[in-house]
């Protein structure tokens, strides 16, 4: 097939495609199907001798040692519940750093005597794992020869079942480390980070008179954005298909600047896998709950119910997965990259974060009065001081290749971190800075005009899509996570630097009650300095213009732009002291993570500028010159039947283009081939500060080509059929 015939054969497919097939209603309502593969608390509750349960609860609620000698108990219940429902073999889940899922699969069967075959699952085969873990990335932690990994049950996450057609799976999520227990996952850190939140927000609620306060779990829920495009343009775009965005594509005549898509009405295809998809994370035990368009032509999104980071972020993950899959059965691709369209807006993951425990419920619920509730302004301040003195490694916690192309682009939060309050908080704030704070503004309500209608009660402040890490009522929203990303590393950082406050704010109190203060003078004293030293971090205006980049320069905030910029905060001195104070991170940890990462940016821009090589000389070029070979042929002919005027400018515009591309792809070849070597250290910033330079100089002249070279001939699906033909 030559010229646009691919291209031409996808549309064609798109058509038939935009029905969906026939929808079976199915026998059970979701409630019905909702955890229906998942080894949840009730089914344990019911195959569990009493003891047993009791003693897998107190861990699982309570944060307790897990007692060893449950495993097996747990083990055989868990095989026998895994097997009624289809499961031949078992996986161990877990977290590498590649950010992918990865999964070690085993079957329960072993051959017995006499050539029969038996039903094994111990206790020890649940608790821990061997993969062999030699080429996952590790940035140093082992060395090849040495390549033991361990994989190690998290009792805090339930296990659940992968259907397959062919077969199930039990699936068991776990930690995963080296031989000398060094974390070589996201989980965990996380699970690490959480212990250490919790263990100072539980000091801080005793200075609240909870004498025995009950364990105290941070909350994620993540808002999934995601593009949808028909899989037959996917098929025939090598840029998507291997790099995950279009490294090449003329803005399409109509965008999305009608904002005509945003909360429109879903197509019916997209609704078929919508429904589809929601199904079988209701299975998986996975609250998908909003779904609704996005700004952008093509782009969606799906919100699950928070729940435990921990949980929230094993589930996050899952979700990727699952809706890829179900959307290829429907015959369209789901794409998670955080930029696969220049010049439309990106994709995020923005993370909704609390904390909380049973007695206590929400500690960041402000009530209708915040200004007496102490505790919630206790808890608000430690949020505050952390994000001021530790923007830089939240920066870091979202750098990535390709959220690099989404942050700043307002669109998306700017680099700078930082925080918006909104009216009724900055206010209170306002008020401690002063002295003390006595009165809350007050929620207000909407008349409509209109007596049939209700008067609707607007919140105390406004929303602020600007802002990167934004109060929302009762949670902080950080915005700044890419799409493709895991939320475990925010989370470990965020919980982090909050366990970091939290136990400065309970210090600093408990020294002021010793001195013989009262609780509210000794609560005000302390919430007074730090919105003195650190409500510089607030900013409720809007973050996308160029004032707020100077401001927050005058602010002294950082504003690190990109992912070379931003990752050598995980190597500082102070970020090394401080998660190895609260045992998130050993120094050789910190390094092992800032290693991989760069060299993931390295690796990522590296692939994307070959293919950017690739597609220019084998499909734009070649394309072009034939369009070439036909516009000359037309002036040799018109020339050879004498025609009066043969106008050869068309020829010559496309000649001066070509020659332009061959020239930007030599200087890009140049640059792949020179200074690419050595340590990691020089070439991730060749490949920041040289490659990508030259893929966008490539870009530039191949998109003027597509706007020249005549339509028939175009061989890739343009950005107005992938993103219109849904
Ligand atoms: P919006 O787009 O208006 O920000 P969505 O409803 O799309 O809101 O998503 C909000 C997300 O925040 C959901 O995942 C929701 O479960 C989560 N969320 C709500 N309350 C909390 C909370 N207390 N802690 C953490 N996440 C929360
Ligand atoms: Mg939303």
């Amino acid at each position: 097939m030559s010229g646009n015939s691919v291209r031409l054969q996808a549309i064609a497919a798109v058509q038939r495609n935009l029905t969906p097939p026939a929808f079976f209603p199915p026998a059970e309502a979701p409630g019905e199907v909702f955890g229906q593969n998942v080894f949840t608390k009730s089914v344990m509750k019911q195959r569990l001798p009493k003891p047993i349960f009791a003693s897998l609860m107190g861990t699982i609620e309570h944060g307790k040692p897990l007692d060893p000698t449950v495993a097996d108990v747990v083990a055989s219940a868990m095989k026998d519940w895994a097997m009624e429902k289809g499961a031949t073999h078992y996986a161990h889940v877990f977290y590498p750093l590649t950010g992918l899922t990865a999964e070690k699969h085993d079957s329960f069967f072993e051959p017995g005597s006499e050539g029969t075959a038996l039903a094994e699952f111990a206790g020890k085969t649940l608790i821990q794992g061997e993969p062999d873990a030699s080429s996952f990335p590790n940035g140093g932690l082992r060395a090849t020869f040495e390549a033991r990994g361990y994989t190690g049950w998290d009792v805090t996450s339930p296990a659940y079942i992968l259907e397959n057609p062919n077969g199930n799976t039990l699936c068991i999520p776990t930690v995963f480390v080296s031989m000398t227990g060094e974390a070589l996952d996201h989980k965990t850190p996380l699970l690490r980070s959480q212990q250490a939140m919790a263990q100072h927000a539980e000091r801080v609620l005793r200075l609240f008179g909870h004498a025995h306060p009950d364990a105290v779990v941070s909350f994620a829920g993540a808002e999934q954005e995601y593009f949808l495009v028909d899989r037959g343009f996917f098929m025939a775009r090598p840029d998507l298909l291997n790099s995950g965005r279009t490294l090449f594509g003329a803005r399409p005549p109509k965008g999305q600047e009608f904002d005509d898509h945003y909360f429109g009405a879903i197509p019916e295809r997209v609704l078929a896998f919508m429904l589809e998809a929601e199904r079988e994370l209701f299975k998986l035990g996975i609250p998908a709950k909003t779904r609704h368009n996005e700004v952008a032509p093509g782009q969606f999104e799906l919100a699950p119910v928070f729940e435990r980071s921990n949980v929230a972020t094993d589930h996050q993950q899952l979700m990727m997965v699952v809706l890829k899959r179900v959307a290829q059965k429907h015959g369209m691709e789901c794409l998670f990259h955080e930029k696969p369209f220049a010049g439309i807006n990106g994709s995020g993951k923005h993370v909704n974060f609390s904390l909380g425990n049973a007695s206590e419920g929400n500690l960041l619920h402000p009530g209708d009065t915040p200004h007496d509730n102490a505790q919630f302004l206790v808890f608000c301040a430690a949020v505050i001081r952390a994000v001021h003195k530790h923007g830089g490694l939240l920066r870091a916690s979202v750098a990535s290749a390709t959220n690099d192309h989404r942050l700043g682009a307002n669109e998306a939060p700017p680099a700078i971190i930082s925080i918006f309050l909104g009216e009724q908080l900055t206010d209170v704030f306002d008020q401690i800075a002063k002295g003390g704070a006595t009165s809350s503004k007050e929620k207000g309500s909407l008349t409509i005009g209109v007596d049939t209608l209700p008067v609707l009660p607007t919140d105390p402040g406004d929303r602020n899509r600007t802002s990167p890490f934004a109060f929302t009522g009762n949670r902080f929203e950080f915005r700044a996570p890419g799409a493709m990303q895991s939320i475990a590393g925010p989370m470990v950082t965020i919980n982090t630097i909050l366990a970091d406050s939290l136990d400065f704010l309970a210090g600093e109190i408990e020294r002021r009650l010793g001195a013989g203060l009262d609780l509210d003078a000794a609560v005000q004293e302390v919430l007074e300095d730090v919105i003195t030293n650190h409500g510089a971090v607030v900013f409720n205006g809007d973050g996308y213009t160029d004032e707020w980049q100077r401001e927050a320069a005058a602010r002294g905030l950082k504003n690190l732009r990109t992912t070379l910029d931003a990752l050598p905060e995980l190597v500082s001195d102070d970020a090394i002291e401080l998660f190895g104070r609260f045992g998130v991170f050993s120094s050789r940890e910190m390094h092992s993570r800032y290693d991989v990462a760069l060299e993931h940016y390295a690796l990522s821009v590296g692939v994307e500028a070959r293919l950017t090589l690739k597609i220019a000389g084998t499909i734009v070029l070649p394309a072009a010159t034939r369009y070439q070979t036909e516009l000359a042929a037309n002036v040799a002919s018109l020339r050879a039947i004498g025609a009066a005027a043969v106008d050869t400018g068309p020829l010559d515009e496309l000649s001066a283009a070509i020659a332009e591309l061959r020239a930007r792809v030599a200087d890009l070849r140049d640059a792949l081939e020179h200074g690419g070597d050595g340590a990691v250290e020089a070439h991730a910033p060749h490949a920041g500060r040289v490659l990508l330079p030259a893929m966008d100089a490539v870009r530039i002249t191949a998109d003027a080509l597509e706007g020249i070279v005549a339509d028939d001939l175009w061989p890739l699906p343009t950005y107005q059929e992938m993103l219109f033909m849904l």
